[in-house]
């Protein structure tokens, strides 16, 4: 019985969603080929799904590294890269005012497994250097920096911290809040590069993705940990990711655009009490802002003259964002 399968059109321009499960070999040669490594083609998809190849070239092409992975949420990207490189009695440093989960992740998780978690003071903070080197130690295995923070938009100064580190520890940079438009961690020293592609990447409000870019050989660790684990992300998912990188750098450019008119006008209000937005001169950080960003993003966050009841009454208030708030307004 014939088993090769009709090929139909290939020349669709954009990359078809592969919805599958698994793949075929065309006979026992082709399957020993694959395990030798000498032909590449699909065997089962918690390993590999063309939906995402296409994605994971292009971010690593936009993130300047050899090699990117995606996943099915920003989390997944970053618990996967953090089990794969860290082990009981090692030393993660990370920027602890940052993105809540990250910080869940690291004490409530990382913790029970004898990694020993420690947050970094903020980069604005007196002798921040000095305690760096204090805290870093010779067990010190990752350093993870979120920068630009959510949703303060605090910067790391990356490249005096890789002056600081030697070969062995592995410098990861969660750029979210800026992507490869605004910002190149790797120029700067960084190991690998994650994103949370759900937010400016993804770009519609439609898909959760996660995406880590680095070396080969950082990069096929971690795709190890993700053949085992299976935190794939869906090939739909990946398909609306691919759709939306199409439009990353236009719609970058009007926020970056919009994001600084809107800062300008709340730090020129009478009723708002302080803006952080990097693009600023009044951010604490503009040196490190001027270094580093080459845009500064949509996401504004200010503080209102008043009292909680003021601003409730201006959340109620407001027209156009949607309202999406944390424990913090209890
Ligand atoms: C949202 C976010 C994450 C987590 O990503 P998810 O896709 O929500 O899992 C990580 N880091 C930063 C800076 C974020 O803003």
């Amino acid at each position: 019985m014939a088993r090769k399968r009709k090929q139909y059109y290939r020349n669709s321009v954009a990359n078809p969603i592969y919805q599958t499960a698994t793949y075929y070999f065309e006979n026992t040669e082709q399957v020993i080929n694959y395990h030798l490594g000498k032909s590449k083609v699909g065997r089962y998809a918690r390993y590999d799904n063309p939906s995402w190849l296409e994605v994971e070239e292009k971010l690593a092409i936009l993130d300047k590294c050899e090699e990117a992975l995606v996943f099915p949420s920003g989390m997944s990207a970053i618990a996967a890269t953090l089990f794969t490189f860290l082990s009981v009695g090692e030393n993660f440093l990370f920027t602890g005012k940052g993105y809540r989960n990250i910080r869940n992740f690291s004490f409530d998780i990382l913790g029970r497994f004898g990694i020993e978690v420690i947050t970094l003071p903020l980069a604005n903070s007196e002798n921040f250097y000095e305690r760096f080197t204090s805290l870093y130690k010779s067990n010190t295995k990752v350093i993870f920096v979120e920068s630009p923070s959510n949703p303060h938009l605090f910067l790391v100064d990356l490249q005096k911290i890789k002056e600081r580190i030697d070969e062995t520890t592995i410098l990861i940079v969660d750029s979210t809040f800026s992507t490869p438009i605004n910002f190149q961690p790797k120029l700067f020293g960084a190991d690998l590069v994650i994103h949370s592609c759900g937010k400016y990447i993804g770009g519609h409000a439609d898909i959760m993705a996660g995406s880590v870019a680095g070396s080969t050989q950082l990069i096929s660790k971690i795709r190890k940990t993700r053949n085992v684990i299976g935190n794939i992300i869906d090939p739909h998912a990946a398909f609306l990711l691919n759709r939306s990188l199409s439009t990353l750098e236009i719609r970058m450019n009007h926020l970056n655009e919009k994001g600084l008119l809107l800062a300008k006008f709340l730090e020129s209000h009478p009723k708002v009490n302080r803006v952080f937005y990097t693009g600023l001169d009044s951010h604490s950080q503009n040196d490190l802002a001027k270094k580093y960003l080459s845009g500064h993003g949509g996401v504004v966050t200010f503080e209102i003259k008043g009292r909680k009841e003021d601003v409730s009454n201006f959340i109620d208030n407001i027209k156009l964002p949607y309202i999406n708030g944390s424990d913090s307004f209890l």
